[in-house]
């Protein structure tokens, strides 16, 4: 099975590592978000997206989360 973003061989659930664990700090970080904002979770990715500080890595989560319209 390939990571659906890289297309790197080693990985488990669709992700390889590095982008697994992008992935899971996006949704811990979404449910932090959640509390203080009224926010979705679309919204929340495109601010992923916007925000300079994110590192490569989640930025390439966060798009592919919402092009695959994954809620
Ligand atoms: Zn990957």
């Amino acid at each position: 099975m390939k990571c659906v973003i890289c297309n790197r061989e080693d990985c488990e659930n669709g992700y390889c590592e590095l982008h697994r664990k992008a992935y899971e700090s996006i949704v811990k970080k979404y449910e932090v978000w959640k509390k203080v904002l009224e926010i979705s979770w679309k919204e929340y990715l495109s601010e992923i997206i916007k925000n300079p500080l994110t590192g490569e890595w989640a930025k390439e989560v966060a798009v592919y989360l919402i092009e695959s319209g994954e809620k």
